[in-house]
């Protein structure tokens, strides 16, 4: 296979069985990789109404066929299972370049089964898998256990790992890759703390093949310009994951006192909620308090980009939209929630799409894949990613009323500013969003609708 490595390695922690497995080209083709792909996995082989916090949950690490490639920032990977917090599907994605060293090692995905009896580590180099003890290990942070890891096996290998948070089962815990990115969203550490698996380390010789070499060189030449010309991603520059020209990583430092401190971050999200949210305007020791998060594996906001409007109605990227009408907002929402799930699924970073759109990651699958994959056909993907993600939620006793928003957003007006006197109107863009799915009038995909997407 070009763009996947065509292998899947599965770990039963509870018996220690390792066993690799051939990928499935119709499945990888269908849902991709990543996120899609993985969430086809999980939902094969465990029930909607698993308990989270169980040794019959699965959890899946996967990447997508662009992952480890030198498509623009082409590292991601993501780790599925049910979410301990929220107790729907969980995908929750992370960069840096822990992913793409699982596939230079040869696999797409890990699926882990299973509870083991006392903490253990995965150390896959190249073909050599093995699961070794990690009691050493329990109990220290994110950082100490990523330098001992690297002492231990090789200091090119990657590491993902969870502090003391996931190991007590803290349900907004993160699993950290490459020491400060996360796979934060929806409490995924908890799950590899009940499986006492302490991380993964990778270490790979074998690079990713794609179908059309010159082709797929000149399509990530081509995206690559538009992300450096583009006034959203071409500022950046600083601390960037595998193969990205945005860099928007930055390190902080403060150098001494009482928040002493020095790391990654913080990002939009943790300065929000360490800082506005709590009413704390120094910025120092929302620097600590970031840090110390990283440090313990902890998870600090919330996800707010499975379908960014944010980008049409304040930026005005692709086009500018009225923030303040619902008319025409139902179908960018299911345009965005598309396009993401693909993205999300390729193995890419959603912050290229401020710059290019389905046509560069069309043309990015095909030349890596040899598939012939069109614009359609990659919005069909992600259409097919979210219905199925849809379907398992709505299995599992989730249902229309779960479609909503915050109460204060709905009921209290805004008191002042360009939007006074507003709430969101959800009740009138509902119904027709479930209309342009294909869905009922409860939510639900019709049997048509599964049936086109061969669900
Ligand atoms: S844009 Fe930022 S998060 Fe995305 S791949 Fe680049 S450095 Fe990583």
């Amino acid at each position: 296979m070009f763009g996947w490595k065509g292998q899947i390695l599965r770990v039963n922690l509870t018996c220690g069985k390792i066993s690799k497995e051939p990928l499935d080209p119709v499945e990888a083709k269908n849902f991709i990789g990543a996120r899609g792909l993985g969430t086809w996995l999980y939902m094969k082989e465990v029930s909607p109404k698993v308990e989270p916090i169980s040794a019959e949950n699965n959890l899946v690490f996967v990447t997508g066929p662009l992952t480890g490639t030198m498509a623009t920032s082409g590292g991601r990977y993501n780790v599925v299972t049910k979410s301990p917090l929220t107790g729907t599907i969980a995908a929750s994605n992370s960069g840096g370049h822990f992913g793409p060293e699982l596939k230079f090692a040869g696999y797409d995905a890990i699926i882990f089964e299973g509870v083991a009896k006392k903490p253990v580590y995965l150390w896959i180099n190249d073909r050599e898998v093995e699961l070794r003890s990690a009691e050493h290990l329990w109990g220290k942070n994110v950082p100490p256990t990523t330098d001992a890891l690297k002492a231990e096996t090789s200091e090119e290998a990657k590491v993902a790992c969870i502090g003391p948070a996931g190991e007590n089962l803290v349900k907004m815990s993160s699993i950290m890759n490459d020491y400060n990115r996360a796979a934060g969203r929806t409490g995924v550490g908890a799950v590899m703390g009940f499986k006492k698996l302490k991380a993964i380390v990778a270490k790979g010789t074998s690079g990713v093949q794609v179908a059309q070499p010159a082709e797929f060189w000149k399509t990530i030449t081509d995206a690559r310009q538009k992300l450096i010309a583009h006034p959203v991603t071409g500022h950046f520059r600083n601390k960037g994951c595998f193969a990205c020209s945005i860099g928007c990583g930055r390190i902080s430092k403060v150098p001494g006192g009482r928040y002493k401190s020095f790391g990654e971050g913080p990002e939009y999200e943790s300065t929000w909620v360490h800082g506005a949210s709590t009413g704390v305007a120094d910025l120092e020791p929302i620097i600590k308090s970031n840090c110390l998060c990283y440090e313990f594996g902890m998870d600090r906001g919330g996800c707010h980009v499975r379908g960014y409007t944010i980008s049409p109605e304040i930026l005005g990227i692709p086009e500018k939209l009225d923030p303040n009408t619902t008319e025409g907002k139902a179908q960018w929402v299911k345009l965005f929630q598309d396009l993401t799930a693909a993205v999300d699924s390729a193995g890419l970073c959603l912050f290229t799409t401020f710059a290019i759109g389905a046509d560069e990651i069309a043309a990015q699958l095909r030349t890596a894949t040899g598939i012939d994959y069109t614009v359609e056909e990659v919005l069909k993907a992600g259409e097919r990613i979210w219905n199925l993600e849809r379907n398992y939620n709505l299995n599992n006793d989730f249902s229309k009323a779960d479609d909503t928003l915050p109460p204060r957003l709905l009921k209290e007006t805004m008191k002042i500013g360009p939007n006074k006197g507003q709430v969101v109107l959800l009740d009138e863009m509902l119904p027709e969003y479930y209309k342009l799915r294909g869905w009922d009038a409860e939510g639900r995909p019709t049997k048509a609708k599964l049936e086109e997407l061969n669900l």
